[in-house]
């Protein structure tokens, strides 16, 4: 039943013609009305996902009034809904813990049972049996330990949503932001829409935490969209959980036989057009596959939207049956869930104060007002410094960004995007919005050096301060 199911899917012509084209020569013009004000806050967060909740905790524990404001029902964004359970490294290159703060809080509220990764004592080792072990479980690079832990989705949803409601900030989901409230230059709120149709938060700060960028361009603030094609970047897929699996006897399978390996990707690439690896989850019976990575598509239009959504679908069934057919250990795989929340690595980035470069960070550079580091890409490269002016709207006073959509090159993004860094950005925009709110301040006149007093106390990691230049 299942397989003829899937036939007829198959059958079916699921590009992106299937997604309904707009009409392009119709125009309706919506009228002017009144609507009512929800209610007035001190820092307003627009998106739920890593970045928005560590913005909204950290602007409420510096005592703010904030409101978040998350289009679905739960929080955690793409590292939850859009199942991307594989955190990225938080170490450096000698297994010290560089991103923490936030992101230590949440991973560290998680049960022992909803999480895989490395003890403390195993971070920064070159010892190649850990490391071996470790790779195939997404928690070594290069042969260095990581710690960059696999978790369960749903208990990173209460982990989030726990900080959240504990740091006191006012949470409303179900609220899609749609339009900013911008007067002279400076931020006053945003509107959302919910099933109670159209209303206003008024804020003296704004974060845009959407990802997408959604607010600041409202704003009109400047952004960058161009992309790096040399990377996945760019791409676009729906994520999959399977369960029935037994991963240690995949593992076992690719280390045992790499011939038998080769020949079951390659068959699979004639199969299936394109063939997705599974990853280890938190559990040896689920499988997570990071989605077919499909190209050519635009995370701001709607129609493009739909077909990646139809698209990713028809692959995870032709996956499903490929690998019950020919994969040890998933010969009793079924369909757990495919992510609710599409995953979009890239869209709109803030063109801020500041801009964190490939040139910067390869010379070893440091900002002045530095909030933060990030581990880098090579051995060879220090933790790349992560500038307060990177979240900062250049045009628009008190807006900011944290998290995916935050100024830097394509070649930047390719890691300021993963969740700890946007754990990280989004703690210091909380921090930094609500220092402007306490000293009635612009933001951009904010002084770093009280950012980063909060930051510490709020258990961030950071170098002392730095002149601005390359290493001395
Ligand atoms: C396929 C894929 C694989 C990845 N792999 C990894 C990995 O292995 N490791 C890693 O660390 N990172 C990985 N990433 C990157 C990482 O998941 C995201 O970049 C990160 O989650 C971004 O966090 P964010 O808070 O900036 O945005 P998001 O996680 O996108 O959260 C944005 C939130 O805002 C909400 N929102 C959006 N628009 C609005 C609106 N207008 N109004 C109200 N709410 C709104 C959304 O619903 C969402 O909850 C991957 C991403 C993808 C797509």
């Amino acid at each position: 039943m299942a397989g003829r199911r899937a036939q007829l899917l198959f059958a079916a012509p699921c590009d992106r013609m299937r997604a309904m084209k707009p009409d392009p020569t119709n125009v309706y013009h919506e009228p002017a009305r009144d609507i009512p004000i929800y209610r007035r806050a001190g820092v307003l967060v627009a998106g739920g996902g890593p970045a928005g909740c560590a913005a909204a905790t950290a602007a409420a524990r510096c005592g703010a009034d904030v409101a978040l404001v998350e289009r679905f029902g739960h929080l955690g964004g793409l590292a939850t809904g859009g199942l991307v359970i594989w955190i990225d490294r938080m170490t450096d290159w000698d297994g010290q813990r560089v991103i923490a703060g936030f992101a230590a809080d949440v991973i560290d509220r998680l049960p022992k049972e909803a999480l895989i990764g490395p003890p403390e004592a195993a971070w920064g080792s070159r010892a190649p049996e850990l490391n071996a072990y470790w790779q195939e479980r997404a928690a070594a690079w290069r042969g260095v330990v990581t710690w960059s832990p696999t978790v369960d989705p749903e208990y990173l949803k209460l982990a989030h949503l726990d900080l959240v409601l504990e740091s006191k900030a006012n949470l409303l989901l179900h609220a899609w932001a749609v339009e900013a409230i911008v007067e002279d230059q400076r931020m006053r709120g945003v509107v959302f829409e919910s099933k109670e149709g159209r209303q206003a938060i008024l804020a003296e700060v704004v974060v845009d935490a959407t990802g997408d960028g959604d607010i600041f361009a409202r704003a009109g603030a400047g952004f960058d969209t161009d992309i790096d094609e040399t990377t996945i970047h760019h791409r676009m897929n729906v994520a999959w959980l399977w369960c029935g699996v037994d991963m240690e006897r995949w593992i076992q399978f690719k280390q045992d036989d790499p011939q038998a390996y080769a020949g079951f990707l390659e068959k699979g690439r004639e199969a299936l057009e394109w063939i997705e690896r599974p990853h280890v989850a938190w559990r040896n019976d689920v499988a997570l596959f990071m989605g077919p990575k499909l190209s050519g598509y635009s995370p701001l239009s709607v129609a493009d939207l739909t077909a990646v959504e139809i698209e990713s679908r028809r692959r995870m069934l032709a996956h499903l049956d490929y690998f019950r057919r020919t994969a040890p250990g998933f010969e009793k795989a079924w369909i757990m869930l495919s992510a609710p929340q599409i995953g979009t690595r890239h869209a709109r980035r803030l063109a801020g104060l500041k801009r964190i470069c490939q040139a910067d960070w390869k010379s070893g550079l440091r900002h002045a007002d530095e909030i933060g580091l990030s581990p880098s890409l090579s051995p060879n490269l220090v933790s790349v410094s992560i500038p307060l002016g990177s979240l900062v709207a250049r045009e628009v006073d008190n807006l900011l960004a944290a998290g995916r959509n935050i100024s830097c090159d394509p070649q930047s993004h390719l890691f300021m995007r993963e969740i700890p860094q946007c754990w990280l950005t989004g703690q210091a925009a909380g921090v930094a919005a609500a220092l402007a709110v306490r000293s009635g301040q612009r933001v951009k006149d904010v002084p770093v050096e009280a950012v980063r007093a909060e930051l510490r106390r709020q258990g961030a990691f950071l170098l002392p301060p730095a002149r601005e230049g390359p290493p001395a």
